[in-house]
C-alpha cells in the first residue's frame, strides 16, 4: 500500500525513527482505536474533542447532533487534525527520566465537509456502527427517518498522515543498569469484561458472538 508523502507537516522530528508513513500501519491504528480526538480552531481558540470515528478508504466520518460545535465547525470546511492513540504498555526505567510508554498513535490531517448525500450518510451510519462492533448493523434496528435527519455526519478527507510507534523496554543510562530498581514493561491492553444483559432483555435473546468474542485487533 502507498505511503503518505513525508512533508514538513507530517514528519516526526523527535525520535524520527519511530515515525511511520505507510498506509497499512496508519490505517491499522485508526481502525483499532475506538475513539479519536478531533482538533480544530474555532473563534481563534483550539478545541480537541474526543469522538467516535470510522475510516473508509482515505475518508474519516464523524457523527452527532447537528447543533454540536465540533460537527458544525468541521462541516464548514476548516482544517482538521484527528489523533488516535493506542497504549500498549508502561515502560519502567531505572531512572525517572527514561520512563516511557509503548504506544501506537496516528495523526491525520484533512479538511472537513458536511455529508449531505443520503446514500453516503447511510453508509457512514453503517460503517460507524460496524467500527464499534462488527455485525451490529445487521442485528440492531437501523435509524428511522427522524433519527437520520437529526444526526449530522461530517467527512474528513485524509490529505496527510503519520504514525508513531514505540516498542521495547527501557533505554537506561549505562551507569544506571547496576541500580537495584525494578525495570521492565507492564503491558496494557483493552480487555472486555463479562457482558451485562439489559434488565429489559426479552427471555431467550442470547449474547451475540461479536459481543462474546469482542476484540479490537484483527
Ligand atoms: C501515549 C503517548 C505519550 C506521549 N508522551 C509524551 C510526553 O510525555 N512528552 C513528549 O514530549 N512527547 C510525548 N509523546 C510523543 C508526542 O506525541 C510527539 O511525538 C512529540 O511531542 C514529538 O513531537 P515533535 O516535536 O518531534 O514533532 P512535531 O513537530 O510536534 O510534529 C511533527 C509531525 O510529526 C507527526 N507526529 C508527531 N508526533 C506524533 C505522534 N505521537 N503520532 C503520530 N504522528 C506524530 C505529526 O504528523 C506532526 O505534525 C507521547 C506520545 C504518545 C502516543
Amino acid at each position: 500500500m502507498p505511503d503518505y508523502p513525508k512533508t514538513d507537516l507530517n514528519t516526526v522530528r523527535r525520535l524520527a525513527k519511530r515515525g511511520v508513513y505507510d498506509e497499512a500501519t496508519v490505517h491499522a491504528i485508526v481502525d483499532e482505536a475506538l475513539i479519536c480526538h478531533a482538533g480544530f480552531v474555532h473563534d481563534g481558540r483550539p478545541f480537541v474533542m474526543p469522538t467516535i470515528h470510522v475510516r473508509t478508504g482515505r475518508t474519516v466520518y464523524l457523527h452527532g447532533a447537528p447543533a454540536n460545535r465540533m460537527l458544525s465547525v468541521i462541516a464548514s470546511g476548516v482544517p482538521v487534525c484527528l489523533t488516535m492513540t493506542l497504549i500498549d504498555g508502561i515502560v519502567f526505567a531505572r531512572s525517572v527520566f527514561h520512563h516511557s510508554m509503548n504506544y501506537r498513535s496516528a495523526m491525520l490531517f484533512g479538511t472537513g465537509r458536511a455529508v449531505t448525500d443520503p446514500e453516503e450518510k447511510w453508509k457512514a451510519f453503517e460503517a460507524l456502527t460496524e467500527h464499534i462492533a462488527k455485525g451490529r448493523w445487521n442485528d440492531a434496528r437501523v435509524p428511522n427517518e427522524v433519527e437520520t435527519k437529526t444526526t449530522a455526519v461530517v467527512a474528513v478527507e485524509i490529505e496527510s498522515a503519520s504514525a508513531k510507534v514505540r516498542t521495547g523496554g527501557a533505554n537506561d543510562e549505562e551507569e544506571d543498569y547496576a541500580l537495584p530498581v525494578w525495570a521492565g514493561v507492564l503491558p496494557l491492553s483493552l480487555t472486555p469484561g463479562t457482558p451485562e444483559p439489559d434488565p429489559r432483555m426479552e427471555n431467550g435473546t442470547s449474547v451475540p458472538e461479536y459481543v462474546r468474542r469482542y476484540t479490537r485487533t484483527k
